[in-house]
């Protein structure tokens, strides 16, 4: 487990001082894969260099299994960061050495015989399916593969944690997915808890079990990925939902309605995926109003589903009440409009 208590981190640049992290109070769940998204600026990196103490915070205690980092000496604290691995946007290889010597390079520094080292590099290629590029150089190498040796090296030395400071950003979507897969069986075979720090809400969607979202050095929002998605409350938490989930209706589907209505437009949001036709089927049979279906999907966060459906209810208003009251006791969330106008 990894609490943040109290920490703030203030930069002096320029004879300005910098608010990059502002009192946050933090629980990361040990084995859990937990997502930190913002806009750039919003204090993710300061936030995630100060779990291994790459930056020393202003105020506040980093707190690791029991372990307060903050006051440890600098000898026990290069023995506790041993057990933190980290990968970066820029994967952070040396570009002179190959792709073995990369993956080696910690256990060198640990001092780690030649013997185990080669044990440990041989399981390392094996795992991230590059044996074949052990020579090679990271000139030589695709973005996904770079990643993918940044991965092996911060696993070198078995650590419980591993840091990623948006692992993802500079990769396609194709090669994103199959680092994020990655990452995910790391995670579940091996229990290291996974630090995720990203702009992007689909990184988060994919992998993350808990998600907070910072902005201007603050956590303002906080939750399962689940609830996040859900029940976003903040607005620019609600900004990064759109992103991944479609909240509003597409405008050529209201452009070709014979009501225009705006008022008569409503998004049902369900979890899960098998009671929604059946809540649909008896709101129709139940009310006498007429329900049109104009849209739907499904989006999948991390294993759950999120049904959206769009539907235009018109007839008389205080059934239209009644309908709605009815969804809402069957576990759907209704929200007017939803309209992009
Ligand atoms: P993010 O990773 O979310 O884009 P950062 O943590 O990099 O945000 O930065 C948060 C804020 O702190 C920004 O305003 C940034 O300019 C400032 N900042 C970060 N590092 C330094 C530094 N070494 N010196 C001065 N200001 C910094
Ligand atoms: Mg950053």
């Amino acid at each position: 487990m990894i609490e943040f208590k109290n920490i703030s981190k203030h930069y002096e640049l320029k004879g300005q001082n910098i608010r990059a992290l502002d009192e946050i109070n933090l629980t990361i769940p040990a084995g859990s894969i937990f997502g930190i998204i913002g806009y750039s600026g919003a204090g993710k990196s300061t936030l995630i260099r100060l779990i291994n103490l790459l930056e020393r915070p202003t105020h506040g205690q980093i707190i690791i299994n029991q372990t307060d980092f903050t006051a440890l000496d600098a000898n026990a604290l290069r023995h506790q960061r041993a057990n933190i691995g980290m990968i970066f946007q820029h994967f952070n290889l040396m570009q002179t050495k190959t792709v073995a010597d990369n993956i080696e390079m910690p256990l060198k520094l640990l001092g780690v015989a030649k013997a185990e080292r080669q044990k440990r590099l041989n399981e390392l290629l094996e795992f991230i399916d590059l044996k074949h590029k052990k020579d090679a150089y990271p000139d030589e190498l695709s973005g996904g593969q770079k990643q993918r040796v940044g991965i092996a090296r911060a696993l070198a030395n078995h650590p419980k944690v591993l840091l990623c400071d948006e692992a993802t950003s500079a990769l396609d979507p194709q090669t994103t997915q199959s680092v994020l897969e990655l990452l995910k069986k790391i995670n579940k075979e091996q229990g290291i808890t996974i630090v995720m720090v990203t702009h992007e809400m689909d990184v988060i969607e994919s992998v993350c079990d808990y998600v907070s979202v910072m902005e201007q050095g603050k956590v303002i929002e906080n939750g399962s990925t689940l609830e996040i998605f859900s029940q976003p409350k903040h607005p620019t938490t609600k900004t990064f939902i759109q992103t991944v989930l479609q909240q509003q209706l597409p405008v050529n589907i209201l452009n070709n309605l014979e009501n225009k209505n705006h008022n008569s437009i409503y998004n049902l949001q369900f979890l899960g995926t098998s009671a929604q036709e059946t809540v649909v089927q008896a709101a129709i049979k139940q009310f006498d109003i007429s329900l049109n279906i104009l849209f739907a999907n499904m989006t999948e966060i991390n294993g759950s589903v999120i049904g959206q459906m769009f539907i235009q209810l018109l007839g008389d208003a205080e059934i239209i009440q009644q309908t709605i009251t009815f969804f809402e006791k069957n576990g759907v969330k209704v929200e007017q409009s939803g309209v992009k106008v």
